[in-house]
């Protein structure tokens, strides 16, 4: 019987626009008692890169020539995160097209993919390396103005709904019950970008703690959400 793992598949760090470093993040969820993560830190599109009318929050992106940087330290983090707290790593990236109004998590993602492309071929590319791709915070949230006007995905159900492993039903405090009512498949995430963003909807899986079995656990849509608040003394 397999047992339930706690997961958190959306987490920011100082490779772009987060606060904690990704060794810093791995220290908080091992302590919390977390059984996956995920670092999906934003590759911005080029459009979304030069614009400067953008909110300055969002300007800090992976750039192309640091993604090998990022890659071997998730791996060396990933190592140490087993080691010390049995709690896995996975690596991915956040393609954020902000210009265009959408955002794509790619999971287990460590092939470069442009982020200058249309939507299918993203997904496309995260899928045919292996990957799982996640429309996160699909629909404008109501405790923050994050992702305002973040909807490209969204206002185009119908062609997407089958493309995407799975939609976020929760970001950090915001619950989009919109997606369970559209049946579609979901996770909920932190979207972590501050040490208190731990306190936040997350995923919860049962299956195996390996990386295949998580990411087929997530395609078959056997999934389920909770709210976790970290308690503090
Ligand atoms: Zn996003
Ligand atoms: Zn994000």
């Amino acid at each position: 019987m397999s047992k339930k793992l706690l997961c958190d598949l959306h987490i920011h760090t100082r490779k772009s626009d987060g606060e904690l470093s990704i060794e810093e993040v791995v220290d908080i969820y091992g302590k919390n008692g977390f059984d996956v993560i995920a670092i999906t830190d934003h590759f911005l599109d080029s459009e979304s890169l030069k614009n400067k009318n953008i909110d300055k929050k969002y300007r800090k992106s992976l750039l192309r020539e640091e993604l090998n940087d990022y890659y071997s330290e998730i791996e060396r983090c990933k190592e140490l995160a087993m080691e010390k707290y049995g709690l896995l790593v996975i690596p991915g990236i956040e393609f954020t097209a902000n210009t265009r109004g959408f955002h794509i998590l790619g999971l287990d993602v460590t092939e470069f993919i442009d982020p200058d492309q249309e939507v299918e071929p993203i997904v496309e590319k995260i899928k045919k390396q292996g990957g799982i791709a996640i429309a996160p915070h699909p629909v404008n949230g109501k405790t923050s103005s994050r992702h305002e006007g973040n909807t490209y995905l969204w206002d185009r159900l119908e062609k997407f709904r089958g493309l995407f492993d799975a939609w976020e039903i929760g970001n950090r405090d915001d619950y989009f019950s919109h997606v369970g009512m559209e049946g579609l498949n979901y996770v909920a995430n932190s979207d972590m970008h501050s040490r208190k963003n731990i306190s936040s909807w997350k995923t919860v899986l049962t299956c195996e703690k390996d990386v295949e079995s998580i990411k087929e656990a997530i395609r078959s849509g056997n999934t389920e959400v909770m709210f976790y608040s970290e308690y503090s003394d």
